[in-house]
């Protein structure tokens, strides 16, 4: 379990979850991102794991399968509600994950509904093995494709198609179980709107800069601007990663910052660690969720 918020830095680590918790650890999607200065950056998670501080805890290196019981134990732990990342080291869906333990992480999940636990993966067709275990407080996450897949350099046309089926993957799920569904654009760097189109199943988006460890590259404004005016149309929140600040603050006709989340389950009831949020960011001078809770 790692919290998020780091009270004596004011560090705020992955700024749209509370903490990390990581009962399935290590993948083999290989993903990369190609920066704009012609850089390559990899898996952060990757680099983590087998260069940084997580190394202790990937002796195989990071392609390898690590399930961790202990942390499946600690999934539900604590009473106060968390919007929790469970999926920070590895993608939980991956093929090579044996579904036995993925269905034991939905189950734990379901164990602890005072929490919201946010997954994403990058094989969303995947996710549909699992609709019938999927807990109401499970939301679904599909990542944006990188450059760079399973060892293989992505065209245009295979992300676009990747990031189709991802819609059409998470509009059934959605059908199936009513569950949030959510796409992380981050890096977004390239003009997705014309993909999601304005009949998405999206009842969240995060956008966010490309890194390759300390260095940023910003998107395009006109590709923010065209992906908030589908995401206002539709009265989906969006949460901005840390990293867009430069170019948020630089560039007005993009309007305020934004770090909205969902506030209701399908069924109409508040979303426990959402409210909790609110406190949090009152307590600690966070922008604040601009939509009314109730
Ligand atoms: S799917 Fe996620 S964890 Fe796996 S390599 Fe890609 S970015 Fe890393």
């Amino acid at each position: 379990m790692t919290v998020q918020f780091k009270k004596k830095t004011l560090g705020r680590g992955i700024e749209w979850c509370d903490e990390t918790r990581n009962p399935i650890g290590g993948c083999v999607h290989g993903c990369q991102w190609l920066m704009p200065d012609g850089t390559i950056a990899e898996c952060y998670a990757e680099n983590l794991a087998e260069h940084g501080v997580a190394k202790a805890g990937y002796p195989h290196g990071f392609e390898h399968h690590y399930w961790r019981p202990k942390e499946l134990k600690n999934l539900g732990a604590g009473k106060t509600p968390r919007i929790i990342f469970s999926g920070s080291m590895s993608d939980m869906y991956a093929h090579a994950v044996p579904p036995e333990q993925v269905r034991a992480v939905l189950d734990a999940m379901r164990g602890a509904p005072h929490h919201s636990y946010l997954t994403l993966t990058k094989a969303a067709p995947q996710l549909l093995k699992y609709t019938d275990r999927m807990p109401p407080n499970l939301w679904v996450g599909v990542s944006s494709p990188p450059d760079w897949f399973l060892g293989k350099r992505l065209s245009r046309q295979q992300q676009i198609a990747m990031l189709r089926k991802s819609m059409e993957v998470l509009t059934e799920i959605k059908k199936r179980t009513g569950n949030i569904v959510w796409l992380s654009a981050e890096p977004l760097s390239w003009d997705v709107t014309n993909v999601i189109g304005d009949d998405h199943p999206l009842d969240w988006c995060v956008i966010g800069a490309a890194s390759n460890g300390k260095k940023y590259y910003q998107p395009e404004v006109g590709d923010v601007a065209n992906l908030l005016r589908v995401m206002d149309e539709s009265r989906t929140p969006v949460f901005f990663k840390g990293n867009l600040n430069p170019l948020i603050n630089e560039n007005a006709s993009l309007g305020r910052w934004r770090e909205d989340f969902p506030l209701c389950y399908r069924d109409g009831s508040q979303i426990p660690a959402v409210v909790e949020r609110q406190k949090r960011c009152d307590a600690l001078g966070w922008t604040r969720i601009s939509l009314p809770l109730v």
